[in-house]
Parts: C-alpha cells; structure tokens; sequence
C-alpha cells in the first residue's frame, strides 16, 4: 500500500456544513497556502429544477443568508430558486391559539429563505472548485485513528487509500462516524417522532406564507417554494408525527394523504392537488458532550441534532463552520500550531451554549405542544394570543430566530 496521503485540514463529510466550512476555511488568509481536503461518501449532483424540488430542504435564517453572500456562495442563481418567506404563522390546531409575524414589523425585506438542499450545495461546490487550496475526495471514511504520538489522525477511506491530518473536522451528519470513532461521549434520545417529507402543491399559491400548526399528533410545517418562473403553489412539507401515526400516514395512497393533509393544513393552500414521493425520517436529539479533543473539532449535525420544528438546525450548523473557521485562522496568525486545544476550546466557548439554548427551546415548545390536560390547551392558546398581542416581545423572539 501507498503511504498516506498528507493534508492540513481534513473535513469529513461535505453535506451542507462541511462544505461551507470548507468555503470559509479556504477563503481565511492564514489557510491560503494549506491543503484543506474534504472527504465526502456521495458525490453531487443536482437532478431538481423546473416543478422538481429536492424534497429535503432547509429555512436559511438572514444572519446565515448574510455570512453565505459574504462568502459569494448566494449567487443570483440561488436567490432567484430560494424562496424567501414575508409571513410566518404558527397555530394551534387543538385551539384558537395563533401567533402571526410579518416582516414590515420588523423592518426587514424578509424573515428568510427556504431553499432546497442541493440548490445550496451547487454553489457551494462551485465555490470550493474556484479554490486552490480546497479539493473534494469522493469516498467513504472507513476508520479513524491516531498515529504513534498523538499529533496526527490517520483515515482509512473505504477505496483503500488512507490520510493523514493534524486536524479532523467532523462534519459527517447525525451518524457521525468520526465522532463515534474518536470516542465522543454523546448525549441522545429519542423524540418519539418521525418526519414526514415531500413536496405538494395546491390550488391556491402560498403568498410567501412560511405556515406551522401544532397538532395532536406533532407539528406540521408548510414551507413556500417557488419556480425560476414564479409558480407559488409549491410547499415543502415536514410533517413529524409519532411513529404510529407517521407510518399510517405513510401507507395512505396520494389521494387520502393528501385528502388528510388538505385538512391538517386548514384548506391555506384550496385542496392539495399533487404530491411528490414521500420520505420518512426518524427524528432523535442528540448532543456531544464535548465538540473538541486535540486535533478533532466537531460541527453541525454531527455536534447536534434538533428537532426540525424551528428550522434551525443548519443555521446552527453554518454558524459552528463560522466561527471555527474564525478561531482557527487566528490561532495560526498567532503561530500555534494546526490542532491546538486552546483554539477548539474557544470554539466550544462560543458555540456550545447557543446551540444548547436552541435545543432546550426547541424541547420545551415540543413538550408543551404534546401535553393534552384541556387546562394546558387553554393556557397555551391563550399564551399564544397574547404573545401574538404583544409586539415588541414577538419581534424579539423572530429577530432571534433570524440570527439578527
Ligand atoms: C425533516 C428535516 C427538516 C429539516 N428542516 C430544516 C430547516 O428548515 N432549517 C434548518 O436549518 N435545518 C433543518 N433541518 C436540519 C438540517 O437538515 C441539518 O441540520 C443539516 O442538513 C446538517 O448538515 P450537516 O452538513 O451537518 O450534516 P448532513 O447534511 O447529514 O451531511 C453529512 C455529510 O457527510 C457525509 N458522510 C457521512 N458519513 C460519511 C463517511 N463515513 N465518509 C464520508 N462522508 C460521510 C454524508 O454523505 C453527508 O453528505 C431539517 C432536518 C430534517 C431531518
């Protein structure tokens, strides 16, 4: 066997995080004249356009709009396929409960974009091929070890070859393998939910309505999408659901689900007319207990995964590429070497009680939304309509959720 390959950076993984990590690394002027290699099991490609949308997709928050402009990654392309959303409502379906948010209350052009995956990854791939220092190796990490000494990580990749780093980032999703190798203590259970994901359409147009009901069985979300020509009747669906509940929705033929999901979305878009294939996905929490050891950093969903009901989970996700990128390129201006404790460490500092704030909100409005007492309905929907009253807290709480 050949030696290892040696490279300065390896990402694992190049989903929608470790690409763009992949982008603000090799855009940092200390890492110019590195080698940043991201190892990614499936290569790209986009099959979607026209009335064909990917069926995963994800709410971009501005603040994770503004670092990927920044960057040159938001190109006209993207932003003429994004989405953006003006309204967001939210509603109780076991009630009178509604909260509504506009963006003119806010003084913005919007409250964010939705955006299919691979849309997303287009150009972030486009940008990483414009870079000298960032190259795509497209095979799967096998394992991981560290060498004699400690200073340096050896992968094995599932086409024989192996690599060897000073510095692993783990960017290689929810199942992280890296994670799991480099003996990561993890912190997960179950949510007792699975999401439902497809792309509908109806007979009214969305209006750029981003819409969420709280149901019996768990929350349903209607995420705008629209043609390069302007067609709005398009919505992505992220219908989370208990297992029971979910896998009878599943084995419906298209006309009774949607018939079904016509009524779980209260007629906002006429009937459901047309529905794509449907995915489901299991729904589970989990967070590292430590995002960094020397020479490992974790980010995004392999450092945590939240329910999906706030959307956030990427945005989560770009702000971890972020800041790393920020920590790591300033402890090499100061000449510590590729790897450091110290840096990783203020990486954790800065990111690991955002996202634990995030995903203890997320549960709470989880559990509130499950509890079925006919006293906590109606102080749950009372709670919504007052907040939906009370302006500038409403306000506070959207511009929070926009990163601003
Ligand atoms: C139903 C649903 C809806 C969601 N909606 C939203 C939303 O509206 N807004 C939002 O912000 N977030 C949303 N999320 C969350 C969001 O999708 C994730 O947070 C995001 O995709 C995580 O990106 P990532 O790059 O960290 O991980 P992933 O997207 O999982 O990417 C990991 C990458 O690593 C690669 N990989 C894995 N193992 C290996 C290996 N051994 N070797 C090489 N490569 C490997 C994979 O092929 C993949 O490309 C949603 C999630 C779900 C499930």
């Amino acid at each position: 066997m050949n030696a290892p390959d040696r490279v300065d950076v390896l990402i694992a993984g190049g989903g929608l995080v470790g690409a763009a990590l992949a982008v603000f690394l090799g855009q940092h002027p200390a890492f110019r004249a590195l080698d940043i290699a991201v190892v990614e099991a499936r290569p790209f490609s986009d099959n979607f356009g026209g009335a064909q949308f990917d069926p995963r997709v994800v709410a971009i928050a501005e603040s994770a709009r503004a670092r990927l402009a920044e960057a040159g990654v938001w190109s006209d392309a993207l932003a003429a396929r994004a989405c953006p959303y003006y309204r967001m409502e939210v509603r109780d379906s076991a009630g009178t409960g509604a909260i509504h948010f506009d963006c003119t209350e806010i003084h913005r052009p919007d409250l964010g974009h939705i955006v299919e995956n691979s849309a997303l990854l287009g150009p972030l791939h486009k940008t990483i091929e414009s870079m000298d220092n960032v190259r795509f190796i497209y095979s799967a990490i096998a394992d991981v070890r560290r060498l004699d000494g400690g200073d340096s990580l050896l992968l094995s990749l599932a086409d024989g070859s192996e690599l060897t780093a000073p510095l692993v980032i783990a960017a290689d999703g929810g199942n992280s393998l890296v994670r799991e190798r480099c003996d990561f203590e993890l912190r997960a259970w179950d949510y007792g939910h699975s999401a439902i994901v497809a792309t509908v359409s109806g007979e009214l147009d969305h209006n750029f309505v981003a819409r969420q009901w709280f149901t019996d069985y768990g929350p349903l979300a209607f995420l705008p999408l629209r043609t390069a020509e302007g067609d709005c009747r398009f919505v992505s669906i992220v219908w989370s659901l208990n297992h029971e509940e979910a896998e009878r929705l599943m084995a419906c033929d298209e006309e009774a689900f949607c018939r079904e999901l016509t009524q779980a979305g209260e007629y906002s878009l006429g009937s459901i007319v047309s529905i794509s294939r449907r995915f489901l996905l299991p729904l589970r929490q989990r967070h590292a207990v430590n995002y960094v050891q020397p020479g490992v950093a974790l980010v995004g969903d392999a450092a945590h995964t939240i329910h999906p009901l706030a959307g956030q989970g990427v945005n989560l996700g770009f702000a971890d590429a972020s800041v790393l990128a920020e920590e790591l390129g300033r402890a090499l201006e100061r000449g510590l070497p590729l790897g450091h404790l110290s840096a990783l460490e203020r990486y954790q500092r800065r990111r690991k009680p955002a996202n634990l704030a995030m995903m203890a909100a997320m549960e709470g409005f989880k559990r509130l939304f499950d509890a079925g007492p006919p006293v906590v309905r109606l102080l749950r929907n009372d709670g919504m309509n007052l907040l939906d009253r009370l302006g500038p807290m409403k306000n506070r709480l959207i511009r929070q959720a926009m990163g601003l």
